[in-house]
């Protein structure tokens, strides 16, 4: 289904759509041995127009992700009512709206932005609620800090008056291999534990990661928030949004 013709979602399908997906993650919590409610579901809804976040909002669903600054921007300012999550890449230049209107950050993987975000969050707003990106699967065409400059990255967020550093996330190389799945998201809690071990301090406690093809592999590894647009909103369409260049697409 297109994002034209899914622009009419009614309040049943949404419905529907919804039910099916957290029948998904509340058997993904079982296999796992996982209490009922551990994960949090991150509506994405990039490239869909205001009126699906509407409907999908209609059932209950308060946190949605975009990750293009000038879309969720627009759409934040629309339903300043609803959470939203910041997911791709960040310009420098694009930091001031995200500052302003977003509840989280998922995408921090240099000082540069996160310095940015917190002088630039209005201070009558809580801080921002921020995850380092790390790159695990290690393809360079891919943003994320490496592994092994996460623990600086994070000491140093830290220390920002106006974000609250909440997390890892990671967008590993899409792959069917339920195996290689595993891999990846069980070496992002590998880092967390190994970050919270060396700096008890910074007590982190989200992990950021699973989509609509491997959330399975991501809640059986510890994900705290699945970020999920596909498998609730149906196929993205770009054909009518020049701002949102496949390209930037993970
Ligand atoms: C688009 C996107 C998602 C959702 O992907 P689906 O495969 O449609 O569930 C999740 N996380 C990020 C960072 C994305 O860009």
């Amino acid at each position: 289904m297109s994002a034209a013709e899914i622009s009419t979602l009614t309040h049943s399908d949404a419905a529907q759509r919804l039910n099916q997906l957290w029948q998904r993650i509340h058997a993904a919590e079982a296999t796992a041995g996982r209490a009922a409610g551990s994960v949090q579901l991150l509506a994405v809804s990039k490239t869909f127009p205001i009126e699906v976040v509407d409907a999908i909002a209609s059932c209950g669903q308060k946190a949605f992700g975009e990750n293009y600054a000038q879309e969720g921007v627009e759409k934040a300012a629309q339903r300043p009512d609803l959470e939203w999550h910041f997911i791709g890449p960040i310009q420098s230049n694009k930091t001031r709206g995200i500052a302003e209107h977003f509840t989280w950050v998922h995408t921090i993987d240099r000082l540069k932005i996160a310095e940015r975000l917190s002088a630039q969050r209005p201070t009558e707003l809580p801080p921002m609620q921020v995850c380092v990106q790390v790159n695990i699967s290690d393809e360079a065409s891919k943003s994320g800090c490496a592994p092994d400059t996460a623990l600086a990255l994070c000491q140093a967020i830290a220390a920002q008056p106006n974000l609250k550093l909440r997390g890892l996330m990671a967008i590993p190389e899409a792959t069917d291999d339920r195996t290689t799945q595993r891999r990846y998201f069980a070496a992002l809690r590998q880092l967390m534990a190994e970050i919270n071990a060396a700096n008890p301090s910074l007590k982190l406690d989200t992990l950021s990661m699973g989509m609509s093809g491997d959330l399975e592999a991501a809640v059986a590894e510890g994900a705290t928030i699945v970020r999920v647009g596909s498998a609730i909103f149906g196929q993205r369409s770009y054909a009518t949004n020049t701002n949102n260049p496949a390209s930037t697409e993970h």
